[in-house]
């Protein structure tokens, strides 16, 4: 069994397109630039930004964070998006979410061009996806196939089962790996809370990516040996053990799963790293003009 280091492809990843801004920036040509909004002062949403803030710096990107209260109205909201769609130092943007209840959220993604939607989630973009047009891909699903890709890992004629079918994980990682393309070319099959069967359906699987938010939900029974299995839940669980009382969780039962695959992501450590460094990618993608 082989663990797939998502921390160091993530740094590789974001060393990767530092050499290559490093390079733009050599000749004289302006760095890409992300922007993002931040509504509200949650403890969770914060610590992401504060990485995605870090990670620009990393790679030698401009970036900006634009703060507003938790009251703030949808609006002005709406007004701040249009301002960032027409400036044209700004290559992409992204909205923290999720959004205060007074808010829609739809409406908000809905308002970003697509031409600078890095986080992937306008309809546009979806859509363009799956029917394997170029589009700016959410970045947990583009991290997975990533991963895939970089440990060489064969998809062609396996079978994927997608556990979870959330618009920001299991749709869009299902559409990535069914498209014709290398990695790709599986044949996916989705399970959700209405499944029946949903153990064998995993046990049949090659490629088994978790996506539920349900700590250890994947036991060793589900899986066929030599699998590769993809947790990419994060649930933060009691544990005594550790001085915070807390420690992140994955969906998959890694102790008695590990033994049983050939590969497996941990968590942390696996997946969640994946994301930031593609975010990163969508954007030096949206600076070279390289999908619109
Ligand atoms: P979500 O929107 O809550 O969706 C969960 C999906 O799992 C739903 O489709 C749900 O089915 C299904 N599900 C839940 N319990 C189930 C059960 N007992 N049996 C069968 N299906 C079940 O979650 P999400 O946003 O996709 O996130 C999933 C997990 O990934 C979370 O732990 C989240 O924190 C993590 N995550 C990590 C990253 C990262 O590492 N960067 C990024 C995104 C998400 P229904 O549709 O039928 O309700």
């Amino acid at each position: 069994m082989k663990i797939i280091d998502g921390k160091a492809t993530s740094a590789a990843i974001k060393a990767e397109i530092a050499a290559e801004v490093a390079e733009m920036t050599g000749r004289g040509e302006r760095a890409p630039f992300l922007a993002a909004i931040l509504v509200g002062h949650d403890g969770g949403s914060e610590t992401y930004m504060a990485n995605k803030v870090k990670a620009c710096e990393a790679c030698g990107f401009g970036s900006s964070l634009i703060r507003f209260d938790e009251d703030v109205t949808e609006e002005r909201l709406l007004a701040e998006i249009d301002r960032l769609n027409k400036d044209p130092e700004v290559d992409g943007f992204i909205v923290q979410l999720p959004l205060p209840r007074h808010i829609d959220e739809q409406k908000v993604i809905e308002a970003i061009d697509p031409r600078k939607d890095v986080d992937g989630f306008h309809p546009i973009n979806v859509g363009r996806l799956s029917i394997g047009l170029p589009c700016f891909r959410s970045a947990t699903p583009a991290g997975i196939l990533e991963l895939l890709d970089r440990y060489g890992i064969e998809t062609k004629g396996k079978h994927a089962v997608v556990l979870g079918r959330s618009n920001i994980v299991g749709k869009p990682v299902a559409a990535m790996l069914m498209q014709k393309a290398q990695p790709g070319d599986c044949t996916v099959t989705v399970c959700h809370s209405s499944t029946k069967n949903l153990k064998e359906i995993a046990a049949g699987a090659d490629i088994l990516i978790a996506a539920l938010g349900r700590p250890g939900f994947v036991t060793e029974d589900m899986v066929k040996p030599g699998a590769v299995i993809i947790d990419v839940g994060t649930t933060l669980v009691d544990d005594p053990t550790r001085k915070s009382g807390k420690r992140l969780s994955g969906d998959v039962d890694f102790d008695h799963v590990a033994e049983k695959c050939s590969y497996i992501t941990p968590v942390p450590g696996g997946v969640g790293p994946m994301t930031i460094a593609m975010l990163m990618k969508n954007t030096l993608l949206a600076r070279n003009g390289k999908i619109y």
